[in-house]
């Protein structure tokens, strides 16, 4: 309330000498300068020397004392770029992008140059490449290429403590790795100080602590839980900007929407305010910074506002431990995040919002300490904080699908999965249920090996229903057209609705509709781009992101390379796009829905209700076919179906046998499910007999 904002206002004045010290002090140092300011500086030499006499090494440091960025440098000039990379891995892209950029300007040397990164599709490295930062996922593609990671003289798995999906798989292959390659190094780094679960799983590897240099943060939370935390974040926001001391703020919020919709009523208050002040106002810079972002404009984050501005970044959890923002002195946090959590009820993942763990909120906290004493007001009560929050956030391995690590594993010939070396092993009924998943599409036998389909599925850098969809494009002669679908699908949405010219952007996106499919309407748009020489001011005039469409291309590209290194030539069915459709509905039968009321659909392996999504071609149209597939169900206000196709209940009959006949009514779906049920049991009871085969000629 108001009595917390004016306590604050004593505590803020004490703190305004500090602020301007730390800013003044960015503003002057040098980039040399500022590197031996970082607290893992002074830590440097002790920290080569473990490194030198151990394999694993183990390092916590607070986020920002310079982990991310000065390892790779320290390494580099230590002398073990001399004989490969040292690679660092990320689990976020941006992470990897934006330290990239930071390191090759502190080293002096272009981007992608010395210092180099490997995203997805994104491949920013040269034959000079000595450091790599890549996302784990990218180092996961190239232990299929190259097992031992040869090229390789260093590890750096960074931020080991996300325990992303990916980080955790390449725990257990990189420990093969250091077992059979005496002269690869593997560090691990954490921001948090439960590292002793790490170096257990390394053997007991040694734990190096940088020394910290941090500030107390006063902490604040809120007497009574809010019903709207977007508004009460832009509130609390307003009133450090009026009231407070100089300092920039970090709001964290859960997501791109939430984000964009602070920004606009954060700069729609602050006009209000101008336009009734008599005074005159300082201006507050508002900095938006989740992963979809454009680089360009996540790279403002990072630069100095002018003079007598003040920034408000307004952040996804990216902003929590993997990047870093100097001179932030006041946090607000919503306490919740989204987290991507399997439904084995619907067989999918869904990114939905929940309330983040006490580590994660006393780590955003902590992002108010970096440079001097801070404030974190809390959008939720200390009851919750102690009763409501888990202590620590539940490693994605146990959470979400696992339909790509499977087929990955099985690929690297790991026979057994649920005997592979994970440091938490996910529950036995999510390894099952995603084998199942990959057993529908055709990409595992009946007693769950890979099939000639799904080895060629794991070329892709693909989740597995797109790669089955591309690699049916060409049973069916569309592989161009698939293609073009895939790769739109890889990328944002192409769409550009900028909130005060809505119903002019509709009406343009109306204009490529094609009326029976969304996919066919991405595929409609990139022709017409094609056919428009790729221009971006056609983008501009038809409401289109430029950055978006260019992206797709690439990927476009680089899909088609993998397609020609596997001697699958190019097919393409010219406008009879019907076919289309059935390659879209041969990976995405699992997502059917049909028909029931008037524009009611329900998914028909489970029953849940599924509403056709305003920007839908069909919803636009008011056209609703009995059967239609979806890429996928977003979660929101209701469950929303993104990228519908009409689809022909025959083809459902053809290409998913074990859910649909046709000569069953509707009213027998029950039945059908309960067959699936059966088949499922059938085989699970199949795999675990091969399991416990295996198990007794092993122990033989
Ligand atoms: P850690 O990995 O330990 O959290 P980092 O190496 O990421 O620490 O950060 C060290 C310092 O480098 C921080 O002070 C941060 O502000 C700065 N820094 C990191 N990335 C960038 C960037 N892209 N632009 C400007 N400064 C950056
Ligand atoms: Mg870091």
């Amino acid at each position: 309330g108001d009595a917390g904002f004016r306590e604050e206002l004593k505590f803020s004045q004490h703190l305004e000498g500090k602020a301007e010290a730390a800013s003044d002090f960015a503003r002057s140092k040098s980039l040399s300068d500022q590197r031996q300011y970082l607290p893992i500086y002074a830590a440097r030499d002790d920290l080569l020397g473990v490194v030198r006499e151990n394999q694993v090494v183990v390092v916590v440091g607070e986020t920002g004392s310079g982990k991310t960025t000065q390892l790779t440098q320290y390494l580099h000039e230590d002398g073990y770029t001399r004989t490969g990379l040292v690679g660092c891995t990320q689990p976020r892209r941006v992470a990897a992008m934006s330290v990239a950029r930071r390191v090759s300007e502190e080293m002096g040397t272009a981007l992608g140059d010395e210092t180099g990164y490997a995203i997805r599709f994104e491949d920013v490295t040269s034959p000079n490449t000595k450091i790599k930062y890549m996302t784990d996922g990218v180092l996961l593609c190239e232990t299929l290429k190259d097992a031992d990671l040869d090229r390789y003289r260093v590890i750096i798995m960074d931020e080991a403590h996300e325990r992303s999906l990916d980080t955790d798989v390449l725990f257990g292959i990189l420990k093969k790795v250091v077992a059979c390659r005496r002269d690869f190094k593997l560090i691990v780094t954490s921001a948090t100080l439960n590292a002793e679960k790490f170096s257990k799983f390394f053997g007991g590897a040694p734990v190096f602590h940088i020394p910290g240099r941090t500030f107390p943060v006063n902490i604040i939370f809120s007497k009574t839980p809010w019903e709207d935390y977007v508004e009460a974040a832009v509130k609390q926001a307003i009133a450090i900007h009026m009231t407070s001391g100089p300092g920039d703020i970090l709001i964290f919020m859960t997501g791109q929407e939430e984000i964009e919709t602070a920004c606009y009523a954060l700069a729609e208050r602050m006009v209000q305010i101008v336009s009734s002040s008599s005074k005159a106002v300082p201006k507050l810079s508002i900095l938006p910074i989740y992963s979809q972002l454009p680089a360009d404009l996540q790279a403002k984050i990072f630069q100095k506002a002018e003079e007598g501005t003040r920034k408000c970044i307004v952040a996804t959890n990216i902003a929590e431990t993997s990047l870093t923002v100097d001179g932030i002195f006041y946090v607000i946090d919503t306490g919740y995040g989204k987290m991507k959590v399997y439904n084995p009820r619907m067989g999918m993942d869904a990114l939905q919002v929940f309330p983040c763990s006490r580590a994660a909120a006393d780590q955003r906290a902590g992002r108010a300490g970096r440079t001097g004493p801070g404030t974190c007001y809390r959008l939720f009560t200390e009851s919750a904080y102690q009763n409501e929050m888990l202590p620590n956030p539940v490693p994605e391995i146990q959470r979400t699908n696992l339909g790509n690590v499977v087929l990955l594993l099985k690929s690297l010939n790991v026979e057994n999965l649920l005997d592979f070396d994970f440091m938490d092993p996910p529950p036995q009924e999510n390894i099952l249920n995603s084998m199942y998943q990959l057993w529908l599409l055709g990409a595992l036998n009946n007693v769950g090996g890979l099939t000639s389909l799904g080895c060629k599925m794991v070329e892709f850098p693909l989740d597995p229903c797109l790669a089955k969809m591309l690699l049916m494009g060409k049973e069916l002669g569309c592989v161009e057209e698939v293609l073009t679908i895939v790769s739109m699908l890889s990328v944002p949405s192409v769409f550009f609705r900028p909130k005060d010219r809505a119903e002019e952007s509709d009406a343009a996106r109306e204009k490529f509709f094609v009326p029976e499919s969304d996919h066919l309407t991405l595929l409609n748009v990139y022709l017409q781009w094609e056919s428009n020489q790729y221009r971006s001011d056609w983008c501009n005039d038809h409401f289109l992101h430029v950055k978006g469409l260019q992206k797709a291309r690439e990927v476009r590209s680089q899909l088609l390379d993998i397609l020609k290194t596997l001697k699958i030539p190019l097919s393409s069915c010219r406008m009879e796009w019907d076919v289309v459709r059935k390659a879209i509905c041969s990976a995405y039968f699992q997502n059917t829905a049909r028909l029931k009321g008037v524009r009611e659909y329900v998914n028909c392996q489970h029953g849940t209700p599924c509403h056709l999504h305003p920007s839908s071609a069909l919803y636009g149209l008011g056209y609703t076919p009995d059967y239609i597939v979806y890429h996928e169900l977003v979660l929101t206000k209701k469950e929303y179906m993104q990228c519908v196709s009409a689809v022909d209940p025959q083809w459902l009959a053809e290409l998913a046998p074990m859910f649909f006949s046709v000569k069953e009514g509707d009213t027998s779906f029950l039945d059908r499910r309960r067959w699936h049920d059966e088949e499922k049991t059938a085989m699970e009871e199949e795999m675990e007999k091969l399991r416990q085969e295996q198990a007794e000629a092993t122990s033989r």
